[in-house]
């Protein structure tokens, strides 16, 4: 007789936020039986490390030539693919726009998902601002937010200032400073990046990612933690407010199984998280609205070098493995300047290596309004390639989105003017929507069951005992900056209620 296996806590995805919640699970209790599955399988031999710190030179340098544009989106290509494959199993492992996906993704062009192991996280640029003003849910309590807030900061590896700054990073500096001077407090300055990567004195600077932050996803060696790579999670077992596991398909040869688990953390997506609990019967009034995504200005600016006063040959040249000089930041500060800018500056060389030009990269994320008719819709009826629900995405801007999209143009204009000459018509872009890939919203949380949210500030799902949820998906806010620092607080959130919820069952 075979008998189904069990574990103790399953955890749905191996990204960025599947791994933040394995490794606090594990810091809590070392004989936790946690069982790991991810649709997707290893880019490389191990799963979960980044591309960028792969030794294989063919990945390597793929990973760089696709992630030199600076901009998340353009990564899975400058040209949306619409194509969608015959099969799950003829695609390799990677990232995939939603459209090639089989989702009705049209008002969200550039929305993209990851097809691996380690999701997102092996191939992300790792820039994490921290959340502030209109960004932060601290539901009250102001200490928990900044505690959960800098465990996550710890457990990412975030450094102050990673690329940077060069002495030419340093005047592009001057410049935001002396621009947006008196707005903001001390910390919200213009000022490097901060990064989840491994600063080093010198040579390439590895990138925190699901591997790196849980060990175990690359390397194995922890005998109560079992990583499921090419098996996808089909549906919850749902029986009386409590999920009993999962139904599980491996994509190889599609075989189904099941899993039984104490508990279930989903931590798939912004979109596949509310997709698994649509296909799990679980469709709360919020499940997939609230679908938001800042607005994505990118523009690039040659350097003056003469009114700056340098001297060509001087300029900075990147550190061997990465494709920028300075990686710098102009946080949002409130209404006075509510755009937050990221800012990739980069050397162009000859052949011979020689230095040509210096570029400020500008991009301004404008924040857009969380209204709940911009949202994902679930088919009955139709399924997306891997054989889930197909999702649609409803998505438009409000009439104070498309004001503050208009002041931010103008802005990234201005701004770039300061820098060198510079053509808006063709250096300046107000991309489509989807391309930063910082989808939230749609399995938000809340503090009260009235219909908003999908889930208590823990991120354990409206009336349910034992399924918590974590991801960018949760966040309740709209977003201004990069994301995932942000929905990190929600993978240590969701890790240490269920820590939380085990200890008080053991107690029993
Ligand atoms: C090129 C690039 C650059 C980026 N740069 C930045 C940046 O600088 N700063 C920043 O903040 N963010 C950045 N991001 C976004 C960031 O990577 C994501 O916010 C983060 O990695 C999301 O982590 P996650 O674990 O929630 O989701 P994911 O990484 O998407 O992981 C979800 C996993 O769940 C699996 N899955 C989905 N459904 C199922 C199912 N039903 N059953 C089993 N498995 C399932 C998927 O295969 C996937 O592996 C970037 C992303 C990319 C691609």
């Amino acid at each position: 007789m075979t008998h189904t296996p069990r574990a103790d806590v399953l955890i749905v995805g191996s990204g960025i936020m599947g791994s933040l919640v394995a490794r606090l699970l594990r810091e809590t209790d070392p004989s936790l039986e946690i069982t790991m599955v991810d649709g997707g399988s290893a880019i490389g031999e191990a799963p979960g490390l980044h591309l960028h710190d792969l030794d294989d030179p063919v990945l390597w340098s793929r990973y760089n030539e696709q992630v030199a544009t600076g901009i998340q989106g353009m990564y899975t290509g400058a040209e949306v693919v619409r194509e969608v494959a015959d099969s799950l199993t003829g695609i390799p492992p990677g990232m995939y726009h939603a459209l090639a996906f089989g989702e009705d993704a049209e008002a969200m062009p550039h929305a993209a998902l990851a097809w691996n192991a380690g999701g997102m996280g092996v191939h992300w640029t790792a820039a994490t601002p921290w959340p502030a003003g209109d960004e932060v849910f601290d539901f009250g309590d102001p200490n928990r937010w900044a505690a959960d807030l800098d465990a996550a900061r710890h457990m990412l590896a975030v450094t102050p200032g990673a690329i940077g700054p060069t002495e030419v990073g340093r005047l592009v500096l001057d410049v935001l400073r002396q621009r947006y001077d008196g707005i903001g407090p001390a910390d919200r300055q213009p000022q490097p990046m901060p990064m989840a990567v491994n600063a080093t004195a010198r040579g390439p600077m590895p990138r925190t990612a699901p591997g790196t932050i849980f060990p175990a996803i690359a390397t194995g060696g922890d005998p109560a933690f079992t990583l499921v790579t090419g098996t996808l999670a089909t549906s919850l077992l749902v029986s009386d407010g409590r999920i009993a596991g999962a139904r599980l398909r491996r994509i190889a040869d599609g075989a189904d199984s099941e899993l039984l688990a104490d508990a279930v953390v989903v931590c798939a997506d912004a979109l596949r998280t509310p997709q698994l609990l649509f296909a799990s019967g679980i469709r709360p009034e919020a499940l997939g609205r609230h679908l938001n995504e800042h607005a994505f200005i990118t523009a690039r600016v040659l350097l003056d070098l003469d009114r700056f006063g340098l001297d060509r040959a001087a300029l900075p040249l990147p550190r061997a493995g990465e494709f920028s000089t300075d990686s710098l930041w102009l946080p949002h500060n409130g209404a006075a300047q509510p755009f937050h800018g990221q800012i990739m500056n980069r050397t162009y060389v000859d052949d011979d290596g020689r230095p040509l030009a210096h570029s400020v990269g500008l991009s301004l994320y404008a924040p857009v309004e969380s209204r709940p008719e911009n949202r994902l819709v679930f088919s009955e009826a139709d399924t997306d390639l891997a054989g889930m629900p197909r999702i649609g995405l409803e998505f438009g801007y409000s009439e104070a989105d498309r004001a503050l999209i208009g002041r931010a143009l103008a802005e990234v204009r201005s701004l770039a003017e300061e820098f060198g000459p510079f053509d808006p018509a063709t250096e300046c872009a107000l991309l489509p929507p989807g391309s930063s890939l910082h989808l939230t919203g749609t399995v938000r949380a809340g503090v009260t069951d009235d219909g908003t949210s999908v889930c208590d500030p823990d991120g354990r799902v409206w009336g349910f005992d034992n399924l918590y949820l974590a991801g960018n998906g949760v966040i309740p806010t709209a977003m201004a900056a990069n994301v995932t620092l942000t929905g990190a607080v929600t993978a240590v959130r969701a890790a240490r209620a269920v820590a939380a919820r085990n200890t008080a069952l053991a107690a029993h």
